[in-house]
């Protein structure tokens, strides 16, 4: 979906604008409005990352909930896991997290929670958006105005939550030497809290939360050179990275090469899955095949979802899983929470290095390898259906899948297409054993919607 604002991108769960430019302090506060009346006066928990940009924005979005008739809960600076804890703890009937997440320091975004601390669903979204688009927003009279209060207690009530699923004396005796590299984001403090509590040795890089991020806040290897020169430098175990609402987990190992942010949920589903009988793994369609092999070795089952957090999350609990997340460094431990959480992600790191007493390479060494190659091509809108038909066709011998796009899986092999759903674009993923392969694979499909594409507009 693209709104009337063209670069204002509206997703599912939430909004996301270049401030100042998209996202006014009028979307911010008819947002805030809408979901105020969306939520029928309830309580709202409100949390923020640390972006230059946040107090501004939290001020409109508390104004707008507290107008509406909501009771609103400020959190301060928290992760966006965090938040969604305390949405839960608070037994909120929502809650409005302000972050770019992965996105540079000028975005900045509205996600939206639902009751349980989970993101709004497609269905959930569309009404938030009507209420918004009709623009008849709930005002609470003088007499109906509710309670706003501070409560900073987050980052405790979360960490308690982690240290009472995780085997905190067995880490402890391990006594590892960790770099954290938190991107001056959401993240620094209590994953320094985390570390601690876990008797590592912290070496903290970036992990002043003023939002001033020292490089592109996206987990991925080109922006994380200097925490992978620093974990060799000080001979750390491991080194983590995190995106600015803490989210999303990269992990170093101590040669200070980046394994890839695929690994984050693939080694932690490794983990869990060692110690337990036919459990369920829930992953989305752009998530490794990794999992798959990984499932099969233990014999537990993987289920796919449509790519979107908030699939996965309502899956994982359908599926009563053990165990899910997203390739893009999305732990999702169920256990702690059912959304993507870099500090779960982190404490099963940890406890998977100190109880099979191996390093991070050999951890990842073991797994099964996969490269994936990420392209995008662009395309009009009016003609996504006529490419995604003619794809089909094209692939029509193969094993093809439509839960998201089209999947088509060959021997270790797939390739995936999907429209985005913020721009006029096809996503195209490319995975194979061999990164030479999935280039290959990669050019090809390229190719041939190329042809696809050219023959439409002939
Ligand atoms: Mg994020």
């Amino acid at each position: 979906m693209i709104s009337k604002k063209s670069s204002l991108m509206v997703g599912v769960s939430g909004i996301r604008g270049i401030v100042g430019e998209t996202l006014t302090p009028e979307v911010i506060s008819c947002f805030g409005a809408a979901f105020g009346t969306y939520m029928n006066s309830g309580r709202v928990v409100v949390g923020r990352d640390t972006r230059v940009s946040g107090p501004m924005i939290k001020h409109l979005i508390l104004g707008s909930l507290t107008a509406a008739g909501c009771e609103v809960i400020d959190l301060g600076i928290v992760t966006t896991p965090t938040c969604s804890l305390m949405a839960k703890e608070f037994k909120a009937a929502g809650a409005v997290i302000i972050t770019g997440s992965h996105n540079p320091v000028e975005w900045n975004a509205l996600k939206f929670l639902k009751t349980g601390g989970l993101f709004l669903n497609e269905k959930e979204g569309l009404r938030l958006l009507e209420i918004y688009n009709n623009g008849v927003f709930k005002q609470a009279r003088w007499d109906g105005l509710r309670t706003e209060r501070e409560d900073s207690s987050g980052a405790e009530k979360h960490l308690k939550k982690i240290l009472a699923n995780i085997d905190v004396k067995l880490i402890r005796k391990k006594r590892f030497k960790v770099t954290l590299d938190s991107c001056n984001g959401a993240g620094s403090l209590i994953t320094q809290l985390l570390l601690k509590e876990l008797g590592c040795q912290v070496i903290p890089i970036n992990c002043k939360p003023d939002g001033l991020f020292p490089h592109n806040p996206e987990p991925i290897s080109a922006n994380l050179q200097e925490l992978c020169k620093k974990v060799k430098t000080t001979g750390s175990d491991a080194g983590f990275a995190q995106d600015p609402d803490a989210d999303r987990l990269a992990i170093i190992d101590s040669n200070g090469r980046y394994i890839g942010e695929e690994y984050s949920v693939a080694l932690a589903a490794d983990y869990l899955l060692k110690n337990t009988n036919n459990a369920t793994v829930v992953v989305n369609m752009s998530t490794s095949m990794a999992l798959d092999d990984i499932a099969k070795k233990h014999k537990a089952r993987l289920v796919r979802t449509k790519v979107g957090e908030v699939h996965v999350a309502e899956r994982m609990i359908a599926e009563k899983a053990l165990i899910g997340g997203e390739g893009n460094g999305g732990v999702m431990w169920p256990q702690i929470h059912p959304v993507r959480d870099s500090l779960a992600g982190i404490s099963l790191t940890l406890q998977n290095m100190a109880e099979n007493n191996k390093t991070i390479t050999e951890l990842a060494a073991a797994l099964p390898a996969y490269y994936i190659v990420k392209e995008k091509i662009s395309c009009n809108p009016k003609n996504v259906k006529t490419v995604m038909t003619e794809i089909k066709k094209f692939y029509s011998n193969e094993k093809v899948e439509t839960i998201d796009g089209i999947t088509i899986t060959g021997d270790k092999t797939r390739i995936s297409v999907r429209p985005s759903n913020t721009e006029p674009i096809f996503r195209i993923f490319a995975e194979s054993d061999s990164l030479k392969k999935s280039e290959d694979i990669a050019q090809n499909i390229k190719k041939i919607m190329t042809g696809i594409l050219k023959k439409l507009a002939d």
